[in-house]
């Protein structure tokens, strides 16, 4: 086959901001120019343009395979199994699926993502297909494809590490999203770009930090990925196995 006809790596970026004139808005504007400016496959699912419902329901089942009791992770494995998941989450899943990477673009709320991408994972990071029983981490659903994320912030940079007031920003105050979401699905979680202080600084520097970002996408292959958890390193109850090697 010749690098012509080899086939364009994909990507699909969840977008979270309601407006289009918005710091987040044209920072997935960027990664989308670059990656077709480079010749990826790129498919967008903007949360607020399609008005995506972020609250997990029963409703999320048209056919359950326990009408009695709602336990949500083992209807998603029926919903998928079956093809009777809620029709949005089908329309989410499936390019996720598709994809070899996965951007994510928000603003931070309260130390995570906003309601509507914080959803976004919870309906659509499917038990059964994205995760399940020791399926995780390296052995992840995910496993294979990388995530990438661009998110602003209203905090300033010397605000973070570890003398900072709010500590580590990746490993600590958002741990739980890049390794407890999106590492735990398997995905090779690419250093993440946060843009500080954003609503308070000029607009030359923002649009330095639009410049930033371009050239952070460009070279994302070169980007360290985030550590997680090495499951040889725990029994098969993903238990500690060297420091109790009665664990098993
Ligand atoms: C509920 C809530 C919780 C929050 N929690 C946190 C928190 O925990 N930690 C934290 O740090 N922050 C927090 N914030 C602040 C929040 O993260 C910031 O307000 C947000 O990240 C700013 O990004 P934005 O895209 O919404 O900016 P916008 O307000 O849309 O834009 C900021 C500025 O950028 C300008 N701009 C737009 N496009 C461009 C462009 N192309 N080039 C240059 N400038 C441009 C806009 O005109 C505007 O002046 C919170 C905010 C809310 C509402």
């Amino acid at each position: 086959m010749s690098a012509r006809d080899a086939p364009r790596p994909r990507v699909h970026v969840v977008h979270a901001h309601s407006e289009a004139d918005s710091f987040v808005t044209a920072m997935k504007n960027v990664i989308v120019a670059e990656f077709r400016d480079t010749g990826h496959q790129v498919t967008v699912s903007d949360l607020h343009a399609k008005n995506f419902n972020p609250v997990a329901s029963p409703r999320d089942f048209l056919e359950r395979s326990d009408a009695s009791r709602l336990v949500y992770p083992l209807e998603q494995r029926h919903g998928y199994a079956t093809g009777t998941l809620a029709a949005d989450i089908h329309e989410e899943i499936e390019p996720v699926l598709a994809a070899d990477l996965l951007v994510f673009t928000f603003p931070v709320y309260w130390f995570g993502a906003p309601a509507i991408l914080k959803g976004w994972f919870d309906r659509v990071l499917l038990s059964g297909v994205c995760y399940g029983g020791k399926r995780v981490y390296g052995r992840g659903g995910l496993a294979g494809k990388r995530a990438f994320s661009a998110f602003s912030l209203g905090a300033k940079e010397g605000m973070f590490g570890a003398d900072g007031i709010h500590g580590e920003l990746v490993t600590g105050m958002m741990r739980h999203l890049f390794q407890g979401t999106m590492g735990y699905v398997g995905l090779d979680v690419v250093q993440p770009f946060g843009g500080y202080n954003v609503p308070y600084i000029a607009q030359d520097k923002r649009e330095g930090l639009l410049d930033e970002l371009r050239a952070v996408v460009r070279n994302l292959d070169d980007r360290p990925v985030l550590a997680v958890p090495d499951l040889d390193d725990f029994s098969e109850k993903l238990l500690p196995l060297h420091e109790n090697p009665a664990v098993s």
